[in-house]
């Protein structure tokens, strides 16, 4: 039998982390959300506010559901806020290192019997497993963006991964309404290993002047019906998490057709991250978005 989950922490209140907290809220279960920053753990509190309020004007929820959602929240500056929690999901940044010192100092005040997972886009479960003291219950749970909108979750087991845990983390995305699609533990998973080439393509696309970004953009979504061009949905992900998970495709399946293209990586040297630091391959400033190239 797996075990009852009722209170879920979250590290990170980027624009996952509070997506997370928001569902999972809304689901009836107890959260606690962390961030290494104050502020973003405000901002984070700040967006979920929002979009909740949001789906009661649009109807998707009730006034008391947001009432309600709201007071299962608890905000948590350290970790030791998630020591009672029955799972704990790391979203802080896509960086190996980073998310290696969550686990190793979670695990020290976690209690024994709760799992850990990771919502990381490319990195491998079950190395990030090896740096827990719980690998058998320890999984990947790889939300998408913008989390309280879309239908998929992917699941991916590490090699030590137990039934147990693969149940409960199944049950755990089912309550939250959403589905799953299981993926061996290959870099980058399913969705971001198809996505992410497209996306870096389109910026060498870019790079190699065959199109502007107006151009590019139009041609993917009015030539191929996506619903966002690929320069605005690299914007929308974030640039550096882009890099990062084709730095994972590259190093990990050492094939060249995966090299990250010089492009993304000046805009991100360049600190222009995308929708979340107001400017990528759009400049978000002013009242509408304005093409940088
Ligand atoms: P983000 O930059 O919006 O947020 C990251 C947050 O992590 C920040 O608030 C930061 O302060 C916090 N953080 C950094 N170090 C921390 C630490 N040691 N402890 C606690 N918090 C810490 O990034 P994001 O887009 O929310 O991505 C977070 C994770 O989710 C990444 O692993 C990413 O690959 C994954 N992911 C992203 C997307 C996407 O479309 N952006 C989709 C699925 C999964």
């Amino acid at each position: 039998m797996a075990a009852a989950i009722k209170k879920v922490g979250v590290i990170g209140a980027g624009q996952m982390g509070n997506g997370i907290a928001h569902v999972a809220a809304v689901a009836g279960l107890d959260v606690v959300l962390n961030d290494i920053s104050a502020d973003r753990l405000k901002s984070g509190m700040a967006t979920i506010h929002g979009n909740l309020s949001r789906q009661v004007s649009k109807k998707a929820i009730t006034e008391e559901a947001r009432a309600k959602a709201v007071g299962h929240i608890t905000l948590a500056e350290t970790l030791d806020g998630l020591a009672d929690c029955d799972l704990v999901i790391e979203t802080a940044v896509e960086k190996e290192e980073v998310k290696r010192k969550i686990f190793h100092d979670l695990c020290a005040i976690l209690k024994p019997e709760a799992i850990v997972a990771s919502d990381t886009s490319s990195i491998s479960i079950t190395r990030l497993a090896a740096a827990t003291d719980r690998p058998e219950r320890f999984i990947g749970i790889h939300f998408m963006n913008p989390v309280p909108l879309m239908e998929l979750v992917e699941l991916i087991r590490g090699i030590a991964t137990d039934d147990q845990t693969f149940e409960a983390a199944k049950g755990f995305v089912a309550r939250l309404g959403k589905q799953v699609a299981v993926s061996e533990d290959f870099p980058a998973f399913i969705v971001n290993r198809i996505l992410l080439p497209m996306i870096n393509e389109a910026i060498y696309t870019l790079y190699e002047g065959v199109g502007n970004v107006e151009a590019i953009d139009a041609a993917m979504k009015l030539g191929a019906h996506h619903p966002m061009g690929p320069l605005e949905l690299a914007d929308f992900i974030g640039l550096d998490t882009c890099l990062s998970i084709m730095q994972v495709l590259h190093e990990g399946l050492a094939d060249s057709k995966y090299r990250p293209c010089p492009l993304l990586v000046k805009y991100v040297e360049a600190g222009w991250l995308g929708r979340k630091t107001q400017r990528g391959f759009y400049d978000y400033r002013g009242a509408k978005p304005v093409p940088t190239r």
